[in-house]
């Protein structure tokens, strides 16, 4: 049985003040110890801040991105340790937005897989195909070759302690979700490439979906098979959307 989780990618937002707003929102909305686990990822110079606030709760804390290096001359970077040090729990990896403005090729997102693992956080692996991608038919192509970047990089036992999230491009931030068929069958597909390698591994792997998640939606994605849960953008900025996202794992 796989445990759900819902991650909050908050993106370049926030403020302190902001931040207080919305964890206190959010918080307040789940109570009730939720039936998911629960992540928020802050811009990095909030760590800190928005890491004291989780202390003692059920809300675990996570960064959106974090240096394949360990240490040296790579000005601006936060190495994995770093983000460990920090409190971090998970990290988002690959995220399109960084493979799209930031030029991360599969092997540098690889390579970050890695160094996560390394430094005992969860990666948080995010794949997904363009428009024209799935309108070419393509779709698990891009998957394969996206999931199969790191797979050669790393021991499949690695994958044990990170999770995948399908983020079709089209359907981010623009307020599009994926179909629930559409969702399941990549998931689905997902699933089969790393039980290629290892049944077990690919059994208990948690495969999020992204991609204009609400609260309305959420309940139907989640209960498809094999969706564990989701990245969340936008709605994770309403913490009643976002606490309302949450409970959906539930039904
Ligand atoms: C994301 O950027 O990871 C995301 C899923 O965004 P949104 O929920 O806003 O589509």
């Amino acid at each position: 049985m796989r445990r759900p989780l819902v991650a909050g990618n908050w993106k370049l937002n926030g403020s302190r003040a902001e931040n207080t707003r919305l964890l206190t929102g959010v918080m307040a909305g789940l109570e009730n110890e939720p039936a998911c686990d629960v992540v928020v990822c802050p811009p990095f110079v909030y760590l800190d801040q928005v890491g004291g606030m989780l202390a003692d709760s059920c809300i675990a804390l996570g960064a959106q991105n974090l240096s394949a290096e360990a240490s040296g001359a790579y000005t601006g970077e936060v190495s994995a340790a770093m983000l460990s040090d920090s409190g971090c729990r998970y990290v988002i990896v690959g995220h399109s937005e960084r493979r799209a403005l930031y030029g991360e090729a599969d092997e540098v997102v690889a390579r970050k897989f890695l160094a996560a693992q390394g430094a005992g956080l969860s990666p948080i692996l995010c794949v997904g195909e363009s428009l024209q991608e799935r309108q070419d038919g393509i779709t698990n192509e891009v998957i394969s070759r996206q999931i199969n970047a790191v797979m050669d990089l790393i021991d499949i036992r690695m994958l044990a302690s990170g999770l995948v999230a399908y983020e079709p491009i089209w359907a981010i931030g623009t307020g599009q979700t994926a179909s629930v068929e559409q969702a399941q069958e990549v998931h689905a597909h997902i699933r089969s490439i790393v039980s290629a390698h290892d049944a077990k591994i690919a059994a208990e792997l948690r495969i999020l979906y992204g991609g204009s998640v609400k609260g309305s939606n959420a309940g139907d994605l989640f209960a498809m098979e094999d969706i564990d849960g989701g990245l969340i953008g936008g709605a994770s900025l309403d913490p009643v959307d976002f606490a309302a996202i949450c409970s959906s794992t539930l039904s």
